[in-house]
């Protein structure tokens, strides 16, 4: 599988020259699967770009999946330009969110007076597959998709794509210091990224910034190193990166997850995923 991230930052968009490297747009990931399907997690800013890209290679037909809704994980759904699009076909994965079904959340996201085109005028057909069940297995494409709650507030999922063998987790807006109502222990989210080829993780605070940022819903980056490192995957992304944090910053907070890694005598090749990074697995 192809992964691509459109968006690697949290919170809010940012732009300007400190966040040039690692990219100022919010969460989008895009997967092609070796069917050569097209499956998009979660509609943060990134997703702006992706449509355009999308429409561009005439692709008609799209499946989505969501993490959870808070606004830096949809705010760009509304500008997804294949939405508006005839012939644009749009399988949503209804994976179950504690705040209730995804059409009726995205629905009020673009209801009035929040944005000016209700969801139920746009062109693309838009439909939901419940098949996306808390527990267990579902096939998307030539994926196997499972899922694991996250420890955030107001919930949400973490998932694991596999095929052929190869295996991506994807772990943003997870806080492995602090228990949120529903969430997995420690102990589960080790079992669930064992032996991944990738692992990226939500890691946007250090450990000073936790002080003050503890229940917040995220990470610091040791403690998802350390999950890496526990769960023996072969390669550690940082994720969510914080809005205020530099480009130079994060290379500081990659270089301190190399010497950690050195310093145990081996273990994941760590890197901070940026915007627009191409990874094959
Ligand atoms: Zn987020
Ligand atoms: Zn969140």
């Amino acid at each position: 599988m192809l992964v691509r991230f459109w968006g690697v930052r949290g919170s809010i968009p940012v732009s300007g020259a400190d966040y040039a490297r690692y990219g100022g747009d919010t969460a989008c990931v895009e997967l092609r699967t070796a069917n050569d399907d097209v499956v998009v997690v979660d509609a943060g800013s990134g997703i702006r770009r992706l449509g355009s890209r999308l429409i561009e290679e005439g692709r008609k037909d799209l499946i989505m999946l969501f993490t959870h809704v808070h606004l830096d994980h949809i705010l760009g759904f509304p500008f997804f330009r294949p939405l508006y699009q005839e012939g644009t076909h749009l399988l949503i994965f209804d994976c179950p969110m504690a705040q209730g079904d995804m059409h009726t959340l995205l629905s009020t996201m673009m209801a009035p007076p929040f944005f000016p085109i209700p969801l139920g005028d746009v062109k693309a057909r838009v439909t939901h597959s419940q098949a996306c069940a808390m527990e267990g297995e579902i096939t998307i494409s030539s994926m196997e998709v499972r899922s694991i709650p996250l420890s955030h507030p107001n919930l949400g999922l973490g998932y694991k794509f596999t095929e052929k063998d190869k295996t991506f987790v994807f772990l943003t807006d997870n806080e492995l210091g602090h228990h949120h109502r529903g969430g997995a222990t420690y102990k589960e989210y080790v079992e669930f990224c064992r032996d991944a080829d990738l692992l990226v993780h939500d890691s946007e605070f250090t450990k000073d910034e936790y002080r003050q940022t503890k229940s917040w819903g995220h990470s610091t980056y040791t403690e998802a190193l350390r999950l890496a490192q526990d769960a023996g995957v072969a390669s550690f992304g940082l994720y969510h990166h914080n809005q205020d944090r530099s480009d130079h910053a994060l290379d500081d907070m990659v270089e301190h997850c190399r010497q950690i890694v050195a310093a145990d005598g081996g273990g994941p090749e760590c890197f901070a995923v940026y915007q627009d990074q191409e990874i094959t697995l």
